[in-house]
């Protein structure tokens, strides 16, 4: 049985009546790790242990190290995460709850990422946030789910951050022969960098990220989904900081479920910015979730 559950899936009454067509949620935030992750990185962590491997290692300070904590716990395997002195005190107890260690390491994700891979020996794996063709296919299953539901779509708005889940979700398009279909790539003004790099004809690095969309905070998008934008009807949507917090407040309380402001970005292409589903009438968006910024957070934003 895979590590991940299959999800709801629900037509959204409120984001329905306020953009004038059909809103379809597939509800992820309700994967037990809080994310959609769990999908490839439970495949990703399957597979390795199928292939001899004895732990994993993760240099993510958020939802993709509590994916792989939780798929460690799950398959009973030691799991270390390395990360930088960044992370939030939420994060690190998400991930220890699922008995994984947590090893504090430099200031930047870069140092942390570089002792996670010098830990990295013949019997560890480590897990890769989004840039593994493993987890890609895991990721795809978001959209087995929805045509096994027997939705027809004509749209998917997604959040994207390395781009492993735009990599997935065209797969599952793809091997459901759905090619076709518009994908509308959602990130936040700090994290744009798709955008940018559909901006400049080529993969870019953005010098540095900013905002609270942190689980959006790759500077670079992975090959994959940089090819996949210029091969592939995607449109690129970038919403602020603002737009993004309310989005979560606002389904939040149409939908009772609280997101971080990475999914915001998404949720809110419906909330704020619904000229973009002008062409479209059925839009599935991907409620990748997040477990990192609870209500708490949410509203100091808020209020800041
Ligand atoms: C990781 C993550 C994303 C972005 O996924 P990528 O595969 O890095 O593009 C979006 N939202 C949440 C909540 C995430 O954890």
């Amino acid at each position: 049985m895979a590590l991940h559950l299959e999800t709801p899936l629900l037509e959204s009454r409120p984001l329905s009546l306020a953009t004038g067509r059909s809103v379809w949620l597939k509800m992820d935030a309700l994967q037990p790790p809080g994310s959609f992750k769990i999908r490839g990185i439970g495949a990703a962590c399957e597979h390795h242990v199928r292939n001899g491997k004895r732990r994993f290692v993760s240099s993510s300070g958020g939802n993709a190290g509590i994916a792989v904590a939780y798929a460690g716990r799950r398959l009973s395997v030691p799991v270390s995460v390395f990360v930088p002195e960044t992370t939030t005190e939420r994060a690190k107890s998400l991930i220890r709850q699922e008995g994984a260690e947590v090893f504090v390491h430099g200031a930047s994700w870069q140092d942390a990422n570089e002792r996670a891979l010098a830990a990295v020996d013949a019997e560890t794996a480590f897990i890769h946030p989004f840039d593994d063709p493993i987890l890609w296919a895991g990721h795809a299953t978001i959209i087995d789910e929805v045509v096994r539901a027997g939705l027809s779509l004509d749209a998917v708005v997604l959040s994207v951050g390395g781009g492993g889940l735009l990599s997935g979700v065209a797969e599952g398009l793809a091997r459901n022969g759905l090619q076709d279909i518009p994908i509308i790539a959602a990130e936040t003004e700090g994290t744009g960098s798709l955008a940018a790099s559909i901006k400049a004809g080529k993969l870019v690095e953005l010098p540095s990220v900013s905002g609270i969309a942190t689980s959006l905070g790759a500077r670079k998008v992975c090959e994959r989904a940089f090819e996949i934008a210029r091969t592939r009807p995607v449109e690129s949507v970038v919403v602020d900081d603002r737009s993004a917090l309310e989005a979560c407040t606002r389904f939040l309380d149409d939908h009772r479920v609280v997101v971080e402001p990475a999914c915001g970005a998404a949720l809110a292409v419906a909330y704020s910015h619904f000229d973009r589903l002008a062409q479209h009438q059925r839009v599935l968006i991907v409620v990748c979730g997040g477990a990192t910024s609870p209500v708490s957070q949410l509203q100091a934003w808020q209020a800041s």
